[in-house]
């Protein structure tokens, strides 16, 4: 370890602001050592806000309709060999329902940009969510929306909203996506929902293509800036069907040094260990918590559906019941020392840097 990273690190956990220069020198001048140093401050970290309890979201695939073409997205509008599948609100709410029985107290909706999806359609599907569980936070994962709509789906109960940023550098947003998608119009929509009341979301794929370390400084440095109350981080995995099938997927190390970076720049935000972080490592998902994060997203969607919502390829967890996924969760939590919670998991109160 440079004493450079090292002096970074620390800095870092006495709750500095570093630049996107120095976040760029602390990711290049990494290895095993610094990675060492930054899990154990980070877990440290994690352990004084939320002890060893691991928040879950019960995450319901809503969609696999979109009208977006996201370069790197297996259910992108122009993969014609996506199978495509919506659920129906009865279906939504009895996820929902199974959700609850099993312990959840935090539903994620999710899916592509699908037009059904209206706010006249969403608004009663949310009332109802909450007169069913007033106990629990309903997110949203739906897309880039108008203000107007995300105040109404707000006022209707959401509680939270997931958009990743995908990557704070335009120039590299522009190589990730067509030329009608906006990288200030996806930056707009989050700060609209953070201004309307959100509990907000951002989030960025670790590896994708063309991704650069100046890059992920960037998106260090954005979610400084920003604080969000989560941040989704993910290795990107290649679709077969997507211009980038054949390119390498991102990796656990990397991932897992930028969960824990994460967690010191911000001690209380939930952070994932996501589904794609498991989907590349058999344990990757043990991997994340044990490198700083606090939240698992076991999927609730119906099982005839899972395999229809392949944003990469070979996602885990696709075979399974609900029941099944969340035991599976539980074992592989309590394997590391950490306890799945019934809870709706919100952000802690900051705590203070002490110590
Ligand atoms: N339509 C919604 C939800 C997108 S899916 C939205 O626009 O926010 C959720 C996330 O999956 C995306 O934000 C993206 O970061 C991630 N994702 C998409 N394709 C991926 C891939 N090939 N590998 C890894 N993550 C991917």
């Amino acid at each position: 370890m440079t004493p450079e990273a090292k002096r970074l690190i620390e800095r870092l956990d006495g709750g500095e602001r570093l630049t996107a220069e120095k976040f760029r020198r602390l990711l290049e001048g990494s290895d095993k050592e610094s990675d060492a140093l930054l899990r154990e401050k980070a877990v440290a970290r994690r352990k004084a806000v939320y002890g060893n309890a691991v928040f879950v979201r019960g995450l319901i695939e809503i969609s696999s309709y979109c009208k977006n073409d996201c370069l790197y997205c297996g259910i992108r509008r122009s993969n014609r060999n996506a199978d495509r599948y919506r659920l129906t609100e009865e279906q939504i709410l009895a996820c929902a329902d199974e959700g609850y029985t099993l312990g959840f107290r935090t539903f994620v909706l999710q899916g592509g940009e699908d037009g059904y999806f209206t706010d006249e359609r969403l608004v009663p599907l949310l009332r109802e969510l909450k007169r069913r569980h007033p106990d629990c936070a309903v997110t949203l994962s739906l897309g880039e929306r108008g203000k107007e709509s995300f105040q109404r789906l707000f006022d209707a109960g959401a509680d939270r909203y997931l958009l990743r940023h995908e990557t704070a550098t335009k120039a590299h947003y522009q190589t990730l996506h067509p030329p009608e998608m906006s990288f200030d119009r996806r930056m707009n929509c989050l700060r609209d929902l953070r201004a309307i009341g959100y509990a907000v979301g951002a989030g960025f794929m670790v590896g994708s293509p063309g991704q650069t370390a100046e890059h992920l400084a960037n998106d260090l440095y954005f979610i400084q800036e920003f604080q969000p109350e989560m941040c989704g981080i993910g290795p990107f995995i290649p679709h077969k069907d997507t211009v980038f099938a054949n390119l390498p997927a991102g990796n656990v190390e990397m991932t897992c040094r930028l969960l824990s970076i994460i967690r010191l720049i911000k001690p209380n935000i939930l952070l994932p260990a996501t589904t794609a972080l498991g989907t590349i490592h058999p344990r990757g998902r043990e991997l994340g918590i044990q490198a700083g994060a606090n939240v698992v997203m076991p999927n609730l969607s119906p099982a005839d559906v899972r395999k229809k919502y392949a944003l990469y390829d070979n996602k885990i967890c696709t075979g399974e019941e609900s029941a099944q996924c969340k035991d599976c969760l539980n074992a592989r939590m309590r394997a590391v020392g950490y306890e799945i919670v019934v809870s709706r998991g919100d952000a802690a109160p900051v705590a203070s840097r002490k110590s």
